[in-house]
């Protein structure tokens, strides 16, 4: 696969203040990434400097083995043969859905920009609404016409800022699945940004995760969840606790709850304390298990209960149990702690 876009240790600033700063990245032909972070970590600042509105003060931007943007140079924006979707879908209210979807197709006859129109909205689900005005549909449906309207021109690359955050949520999810095979169908490159860990799951190849104008971690979704490069990184996806603990051999942890040997080796010295990550799913329940601990609060989820949970020690667990796994509050249940794919750090206090 080739490198259709590639970020070089770009900078971004607004006055005096960084962004965005040592950005790398680069993105293959036909895949999709999503760049998930905080609010305010800089992702609509990449975006924008990635079409060609927002200066960059270090670093390349290389499209198509161009350099369309760098410090002393910058392609204008419609050069750049790149298509974006905002958060608020930004239809024109007086178009119709074919007028706003053949708005950027210049150069064409009336009836090839209709006939292109036309047939956009047929690959997002919405023939036959061409003649209808934005108000008469839906929030999703919006947001289908200005993915069309995204596509129409057959850009490159599609950018999505946040597109379905004014969506309700079983929507989002159908959304980002379905646009996930519209641009795989259409063999679109995509970029999305959002600070919704769920959907960049549902959307993304590859994330990146940022904060504070930085990417924290390049990784599929699996890697994320289950071997963050750092502390951030696994904080901010999915849940989980820290449990303190000493290094006690390479592999092994001896914590509150006892030692716990994993898949993996440390190379800090022996003796050096540690925080073990512990996901809701490293904890089973086990009935021969001595290990006792209190549940403390449920969440019902359907399929599983999280449960919190409280060891001997007083401290708060998270655990997922499949949903027959049905105990009160009060209720001491016996478990068995399971994360051979052991993740750990230095302590912080
Ligand atoms: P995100 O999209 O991740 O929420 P942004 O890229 O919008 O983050 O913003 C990154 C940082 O830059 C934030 O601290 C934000 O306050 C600041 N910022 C964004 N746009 C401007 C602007 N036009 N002028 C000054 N500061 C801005
Ligand atoms: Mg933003």
């Amino acid at each position: 696969m080739t490198s259709l876009l590639e970020l070089k240790d770009i900078e971004c600033r607004y006055e005096d203040r960084p962004a965005v700063s040592g950005l790398s990245m680069h993105v293959n032909e036909g895949s999709i990434i999503c760049l998930l972070g905080p609010s305010g970590c800089g992702k609509t600042t990449v975006l924008r400097a990635i079409a060609g509105f927002e200066p960059i003060y270090n670093g390349q931007i290389i499209l198509g083995g161009k350099v369309i943007a760098s410090p002393t140079s910058s392609l204008p924006p419609h050069k750049r043969n790149i298509g974006m979707v905002f958060q608020d879908y930004a239809l024109f209210p007086h178009m119709t859905v074919c007028q706003n979807v053949s708005f950027g197709l210049r150069g064409l006859s009336r009836l090839a920009m209709k006939t292109i129109a036309e047939d956009i909205l047929g690959v997002v689900g919405l023939a036959g609404f061409g003649d209808r005005y934005p108000h008469e549909l839906s929030g999703g449906q919006q947001q289908r016409v200005a993915l069309a309207r995204a596509l129409a021109p057959n850009p490159d690359i599609i950018l999505l800022d946040e597109p379905f955050s004014n969506l309700d949520i079983d929507l989002r999810e159908r959304l980002s699945l379905e646009v996930r095979t519209i641009l795989k169908g259409q063999g679109i490159t995509g970029i999305l940004v959002t600070h919704d860990q769920n959907e960049a799951f549902a959307i993304g190849d590859q994330i990146g995760v940022m904060y504070e104008g930085r990417i924290m971690q390049w990784d599929t979704p699996y890697n994320l969840y289950h071997d963050p490069a750092n502390r951030f990184v696994a904080d901010f996806i999915g849940q989980g606790v820290f449990l303190p603990g000493e290094l006690i051999a390479p592999d092994t942890i001896k914590t509150e709850v006892g030692s716990i040997t994993g898949d993996r080796a440390y190379e800090w010295p022996q003796g050096s304390k540690v925080d073990l990550l512990l996901r809701p799913d490293d904890i089973l329940p086990d009935s021969d298990s001595h290990l006792i601990a209190r549940v403390i609060n449920k969440a019902f989820k359907g399929a599983e209960i999280m449960y919190t949970l409280q060891l001997p020690t007083g401290r708060r667990i998270l655990s997922m149990f499949p949903s027959h796994h049905d105990h009160n509050l009060g209720d001491d249940v016996a478990i068995r702690i399971d994360a051979p794919h052991m993740v750990a750090f230095p302590h912080e206090a």
